[in-house]
């Protein structure tokens, strides 16, 4: 279940986000993506999972096309995605998110279908292996930030992905969850499942990463496992202009 990238270039405007991007993630790892404001981390996400489209270049996922597969056939070739700003549905219950998340067409019919399937075990699982479970009736605008990122999550997995992209999972999160969400993705690790993290929490990525790519300009210019990257020349260039 390699995911891979080659030579994928995406420009907006003039603006190049991504130069020729040539990367492969290896499954069974933890994955980070790490680089500078602007370096392409985000559109890279973008690219992979169908929300925008590569000017050029390929992307394949355990070998199979997927560059210009539209966001849901990627979703069901089994990569999952959180985001940056965090998708869930804020009137909605804890619960209900996390069931909407694998229905996401026609939400009042499919949450009844969703029922009907006795996917809300399954659901309640998500959210106490998450730590949430206490707040399944509570609607997600009255959680808190990392609360809602949790939930993000607990929806994403609910679709079973091989492999999971997470966009700043620490961002804005208090330190008593950001422990908690490195627990956890070490132990989903674990279990199978692949993970590429943007990130810019540097203990966090340091902590559980098995491998680091670092973008600068729009492609990738190192990687390596922490304990290499954290004293490589043209990363500490890249990050600090030295
Ligand atoms: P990162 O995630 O590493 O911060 P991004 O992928 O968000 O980088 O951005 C890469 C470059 O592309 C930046 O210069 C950014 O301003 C530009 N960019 C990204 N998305 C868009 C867009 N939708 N329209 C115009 N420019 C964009």
């Amino acid at each position: 279940m390699t995911l891979e990238s080659r030579d994928v270039r995406k420009a907006f405007g003039g603006v190049v986000a991504l130069d020729g991007a040539t990367v492969s993630f290896r499954p069974g790892r933890v994955n980070a993506l790490i680089g500078p404001n602007g370096s392409g981390k985000t559109t890279f996400f973008n690219c992979v999972t169908g929300m925008i489209r590569a000017d050029s270049g390929r992307i394949t996922y355990a070998g199979q096309d997927i560059t210009r597969k539209a966001p849901h056939a990627i979703a069901r070739a089994g990569v999952g995605r959180t985001f940056q700003l965090c998708r869930v549905f804020p009137r909605m219950s804890a619960l209900d998110n996390v069931l909407a998340a694998v229905r996401p067409a026609g939400l009042a019919g499919g949450l009844r279908g969703a029922r009907r399937r006795g996917e809300v075990d399954r659901a309640r699982g998500w959210l106490t292996r998450l730590g949430i479970e206490h707040l399944a009736d509570v609607e997600a605008r009255n959680m808190s930030w990392g609360q809602q990122k949790l939930l993000e999550l607990a929806g994403v997995l609910m679709g079973e992905p091989d492999t999971v992209l997470l966009d700043e999972p620490a961002g804005g999160v208090n330190p008593a969850l950001l422990d908690r969400i490195g627990t956890l993705v070490r132990e989903l690790n674990a279990e199978g499942r692949t993970f590429v993290i943007v990130e810019h929490n540097m203990d966090l990525v340091m902590a559980i990463s098995d491998h680091i790519v670092v973008f600068d300009r729009g492609r990738p210019i190192a990687e390596g496992p922490p304990s290499l990257i954290r004293t490589d020349e043209r990363v500490l260039g890249a990050y600090l202009g030295v």
